[in-house]
């Protein structure tokens, strides 16, 4: 493997948080003939929808290609926001105020959901309100988050704080920024051990999880869905798809909709938690206003930098876009020259047209994704969803569940238009 001096002897291309979490080992159990409902990807979405069906009694199976958590529930950056991308304005002119109000609403009653759920369900992973720090990458960005934080929108009001550039260094310790936003409701938590407590708990009510065993093919059947997996055939009278930025040809009317984008970390070897305190003095977790968006935040045990940003568009090798990471990374704390890196990830985000999340039900298939980077909430949320939807519950109505999943003419799953996307928006990023 290709080793960087600035990595550490034990570099690893491999998320952070599988040292502390590994991975569960494959299980060689046997693919049951039928069941009542399979499920395709274990993230937090499809084990959220296994908790609520095999609760219920229904015979419950999921099945990853990996294993369990493979994907981003394993590998995210832990930031919660309980928000989607775009605001009230665009929705409003979009949707109507109302269903403007619904959809951002019900995104914020998401958070709120979550940590009740962690608490609730007793899930060790260092679940906190840390509250996140919006730092403005430029003065005209800085006077659009003052005004946001003056201007609420009546019915969506949050505790907000302006801080200016003079001040920042309770914050952080980086010139960079010009000034940002205190948004106190925000979370952290580390994602691999919060997957790893959720996949107990589904199997412990009940419901069976399969890694290395990928759906293949899907036909209907007059009572359900038969299913060609890499492990042998399956009927199920419901079929779910969780599969986000790794949805493939074997849902291809959801592939078209969503767009699998690259999102890169790393994290720094241990540094002296008087050295994290100084940089980032509050602890919270912290984006910034580009829209080629870096997140970053200390580890839970306060010690190391966990940076994450999409630096490259088509990479796939975390290996190859570190350099580019730690780059951005040093633009904002160019101190940190002299501190090793000790591992690098990726992992592909679902993107939405509308840059909304969607869940539905198409020529029979359930299906809930597209969280546009903000899954730990809504994936878990309308994970728990669709599974009420499948036991025919009201309480699986959803602000989300909206009538038109947009595509684009020509787009069968492989992003074209991203690398000038991404160029159009770093031109923008630099100068607006
Ligand atoms: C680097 C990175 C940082 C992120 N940071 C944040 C963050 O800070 N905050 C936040 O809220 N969100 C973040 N996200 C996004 C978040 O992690 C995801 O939105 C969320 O985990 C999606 O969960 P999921 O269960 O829908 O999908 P995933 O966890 O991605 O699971 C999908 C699974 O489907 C499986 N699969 C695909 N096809 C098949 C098949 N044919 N057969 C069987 N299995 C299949 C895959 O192997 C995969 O395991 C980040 C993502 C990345 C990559």
């Amino acid at each position: 493997m290709k080793h960087y001096s600035f990595c550490s002897p034990d570099f690893k291309a491999e998320p952070y948080w599988w040292d502390l979490t590994p991975m569960p080992r494959s299980q060689a159990s046997a693919l049951p003939d039928k069941t009542d409902v399979l499920i395709i990807g274990s993230g937090y979405t499809g084990l959220h929808c296994a908790l609520q069906t095999a609760r219920a009694g229904r015979n419950t199976l999921v099945i990853d290609t990996e294993n369990a958590g493979w994907g981003c529930s394993t590998r995210n950056g832990g930031q919660i926001s309980g928000e989607i991308k775009p605001g009230y304005d665009e929705l409003s002119r979009r949707h109507g105020s109302a269903d403007a109000l619904a959809l951002i609403g019900e995104a914020r009653t998401a958070l709120d959901w979550l940590g009740e759920f962690v608490a609730e369900q007793g899930i060790d992973c260092d679940y906190r309100q840390c509250g996140r720090y919006l730092a403005a990458h430029n003065p005209r960005q800085f006077r659009k988050l003052v005004a946001r934080a003056q201007r609420q929108i009546p019915g969506l009001e949050q505790n907000l704080r302006v801080v200016e550039k003079r001040n920042q260094s309770s914050e952080i310790d980086s010139d960079y920024y010009h000034g940002g936003l205190v948004i106190e409701r925000h979370c952290g938590l580390d994602p691999a051990r919060y997957h790893q407590g959720l996949l107990r708990l589904a199997q412990a009510n009940g419901a069976q999880v399969i890694g290395h065993c990928a759906a293949l093919g899907v036909e209907r059947e007059s009572d359900g869905f038969k299913v060609r997996t890499s492990r042998g055939s399956i009927k199920a009278r419901d079929l779910v798809v969780a599969t986000n930025g790794y949805t493939g040809a074997v849902t291809p009317w959801q592939r078209r909709r969503i767009t699998p984008i690259g999102s890169y970390m790393l994290a720094t070897e241990p540094m002296s938690q008087e050295r994290t305190d100084r940089l980032m003095p509050s602890g919270r977790v912290f984006s910034d206003t580009r829209r080629i968006v870096v997140y970053f935040r200390r580890s839970p045990d306060g010690r190391r930098l966990l940076f994450g940003g999409r630096v490259s568009v088509f990479e796939s090798d975390p290996v190859r876009s570190l350099p580019a990471l730690r780059q951005e990374m040093l633009r904002i704390f160019p101190q940190l020259e002299d501190v090793r890196i000790s591992h690098s990830w990726m992992g592909f985000v679902g993107y939405t047209f509308d840059t909304l999340p969607h869940l539905g039900v198409q020529d029979g298939i359930h299906y809930a994704m597209g969280y546009c980077g903000s899954g730990i909430c809504l994936a878990s949320y309308l994970g728990n969803r669709i599974g009420l939807q499948l036991l025919g519950k009201a309480e699986g109505n959803s602000a989300f569940d909206q009538p038109r999943f947009q595509t684009r003419p020509l787009y069968h799953g492989k992003p074209w238009f991203l690398a000038s996307a991404v160029r159009y928006y770093q031109l923008l990023d630099r100068f607006m």
